[in-house]
């Protein structure tokens, strides 16, 4: 059973029903957030309960969207494992260093948790086709979820991404469309084909549901954590749903009485192809600008203008962390050193977390004895596919 309460829109304030179909707040656009009874769930639920269940992100049942069991449309994603990575941590001097591995995932990425909470909560919801803007791991995810809930879905991706998210959606039987130029325009295409479709746009944030699944890796490493938090969390950031859905998670914990209030620095980690974070949170402002000329081989940090920016800039400022760019050459040496310190083949993604750890320990941000969670957002293997 769910302890979902409502949608609440973090700009305008306003309240909307979780029981009907939502995309953005109908009144300022912003994206939505699922609230839940929380006090409540606090008197209903035990913090050490949960270890006898399975190890999925349906583990926190209790604290996500769906309502009747039933409708869940999992392959089992999430409860990926935080691997402490000490001779990786050496080379960097950070001594207590940790990578939570979401290259397990069902598809390869953490990209399942979003869709397959998305996917689910939108078949309670009685939709019957999907639509989707990607840069890759998205579209290849929410292929497979659509797949097994036995419902159509068209991914829209940019016509150069990689081969191996290309494959995946056709072998899944979605439609694929290839749009010159990037997420940005294949969100223009797809939007335009949502509209008079009647498929429902699963795009970053444009639904509330994606923040949900993301954010179980909240709950996940507070939990392997034995509920204290590290000091430090690097997240690569492409629309930034991982991020702001893991900060959400620790409030909710605790607001839940799990955890006390210290949290850690949150870094947003992008591509210096693709920085519109950095630039914002380096200009003191609280929107990014469009970044054009977007330009690096890190599919997943391609997202010239995130439609959260507001949130995960407020996350980063309201945790005293801060947001680093890393070049590819950077990232392309960061994934030779975890495979060659700890054996872990990572997404290029995942290891631009690493190299930007490199940048944050040598100027003394990150101190040796800190504890610190790199986030491997996906395989390395799909990028050789
Ligand atoms: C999508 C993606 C990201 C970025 O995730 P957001 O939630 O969009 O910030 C990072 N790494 C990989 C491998 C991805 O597929
Ligand atoms: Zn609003």
């Amino acid at each position: 059973m769910s302890f979902l309460s409502h949608l609440e829109c973090p700009e305008c304030g306003r309240n909307h029903t979780a029981d009907e179909l939502h995309t953005v707040c109908p009144v300022c656009g912003s994206p939505l957030l699922a609230r839940y009874d929380l006090s409540q769930a606090k008197i209903r639920l035990d913090r050490d309960r949960f270890q006898i269940r399975p190890n999925t992100m349906w583990r926190w049942r209790e604290l996500l969207p769906v309502r009747d069991e039933a409708h869940i449309i999992t392959l089992a994603e999430g409860g990926a494992p935080l691997i402490y990575t000490p001779r990786l941590g050496q080379q960097l001097d950070v001594r207590n260093l940790y990578i939570k591995d979401e290259g397990r995932n069902p598809t390869g990425t953490f990209k399942a948790r979003g869709i397959g909470m998305a996917v689910s909560r939108a078949v309670e919801l009685g939709v019957k086709g999907f639509i989707i803007p990607t840069a890759g791991n998205a579209g290849g995810a929410l292929a497979a979820y659509a797949a097994r809930a036995g419902l159509p879905a068209h991914v829209f991706m940019p016509k150069d991404a990689p081969p191996s998210n290309q494959n995946e959606v056709k072998l899944a039987g979605a439609y694929l469309h290839l749009v010159p130029g990037l997420i940005s325009d294949a969100g223009r295409e797809s939007a335009a084909m949502a509209k008079d479709s009647g498929l429902f746009d699963v795009s970053t944030l444009k639904e509330p549901y994606r923040l949900e699944g993301k954010k179980t890796m909240g709950y996940e490493i507070a939990f392997d954590l034995r509920w204290q938090l590290p000091d430090v969390i690097l997240y690569p950031k492409g629309g930034g749903t991982g991020l702001i859905g893991i900060w959400k998670a620790f409030d909710e914990m605790e607001q839940l009485g799990w955890i006390d209030s210290s949290r850690p620095r949150m870094v947003s980690v992008q591509a210096a192809g693709c920085a519109p974070m950095v630039k914002a949170f380096e200009e003191g402002r609280d929107r990014c600008e469009f970044f054009t000329g977007a330009r690096t081989q890190a599919a997943g940090l391609r997202v010239p203008k995130p439609l959260g920016d507001r949130l995960i800039l407020r996350a980063i400022r309201e945790s005293n962390g801060t947001a680093v760019s890393v070049t590819d050459d950077e990232m392309i040496a960061a994934r030779a050193l975890i495979a060659s310190t700890e054996g872990l083949q990572a997404c290029l993604e995942g290891s631009a977390t690493v190299a930007a750890l490199q940048k944050l320990a040598a100027s003394d941000w990150v101190e040796p004895g800190e504890r610190v969670v790199c986030l491997n957002t996906g395989t390395g293997f799909k990028d050789a596919i």
